[in-house]
């Protein structure tokens, strides 16, 4: 069976038992027109028609969304195209850069962490860090080798008043940071909704004045995998003594913003840490980062090699 036939089925599947009398060959043809014609992504041929039946045929959506989202645990999250359901907790917002995405970062449980897109055009209210959602009807998705959820118009988010723990499992890695990414060091954020700001413009807001914060995208590398981490100011201010008013007096003294990252660069890139952490696809959520130096007997290791 091709995969239009499948997706088909899977249609057909979801509306038995509802009065419909659409055919096959309709179904059919439309799905082959959108992923081989088209070439539209699964997920997305697969919402167009069943719009399109909602629409024309009178089904209804909210029978399909009972029926074809069950209630899933992240760890059971190992196949795209799925429409899942599933509770769970924001643990890190990260900036989006494409005005397509309104929110993006990493949602966990019990049993792990992924990352979530809600598209712009979903219209949904913000989630915030740290509060936990029933996300309801949300279409699993392979990104670069990596799952994620992808909320989309068809979906729904309530929070919810519970705590979700997130996975017990820490990790600890030592490594070092080979590079600093894009808008790290003294930046700004909109006042309404805490988006960096990239030139002065909020992706959502637009051009607004924003506040000053401190912070790093990094990527950690251990020897064995490279690891997407964020420190915040105190992080930054453990490790550097360079917290956010110090950061603002490098800049006023250099008349430079970016005298700031300049200066971080220099004091952190190339060096040593141990990290403490929940891991999450390649992302490491910080909970503590150290310096990291060699013991005597690593020292000792290295005169020897030297003798
Ligand atoms: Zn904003």
């Amino acid at each position: 069976m091709s995969r239009a036939e499948v997706l088909t089925d899977q249609i057909l599947e979801r509306i038995k038992g509802q009065d419909v009398r659409v055919k096959r060959e309709e179904i059919l043809k439309r799905m082959k027109l959108l992923i081989e014609e088209f070439k539209v992504p699964e997920s997305e041929a697969v919402r167009t028609i069943t719009s399109y039946l909602v629409r024309e045929y009178g089904v209804s959506r909210e029978e399909l969304m009972e029926r074809e989202s069950p209630l899933v645990r992240i760890s059971e999250i190992t196949k795209p195209n799925q429409w899942v359901s599933l509770k769970a907790k924001v643990v890190q917002l990260w900036d989006s850069n494409s005005p397509n995405v309104s929110q993006v970062g990493l949602i966990g449980d019990e049993t792990g962490i992924i990352k979530f897109v809600i598209w712009t055009r979903a219209e949904m209210p913000e989630v915030q860090e740290g509060r936990s959602y029933l996300f309801k009807n949300v279409v699993t998705d392979s990104f670069q080798g990596r799952m994620q959820v992808n909320v989309n118009r068809t979906s729904k988010i309530v929070e919810i008043d519970e705590d979700i723990e997130l996975p017990p499992r820490e990790i600890q890695v030592v490594g070092a940071i080979i590079s600093f990414q894009q808008n790290s060091g003294l930046i700004k954020r909109c006042g309404e909704c805490g988006r960096v700001l990239i030139k002065g413009v909020c992706q959502v807001h637009g051009k607004v004045e924003g506040y000053d914060d401190l912070r790093i995208k990094a990527v950690l590398d251990d020897g064995e995998s490279v690891y997407e981490i964020i420190l915040n100011e105190g992080n930054i201010a453990g490790l550097t003594g360079i917290d956010l008013q110090k950061a603002l007096e490098i800049a006023k003294e250099n008349l430079d913003r970016n005298a700031v990252l300049n200066e971080l660069r220099n004091r952190l890139l190339g060096r040593y840490f141990r990290v403490k952490g929940l891991r999450g696809g390649r992302y490491l959520l910080v909970e503590e980062i150290e310096h990291h130096k060699p013991s005597v007997s690593e020292f000792d290791h290295i005169l020897e090699a030297l003798a």
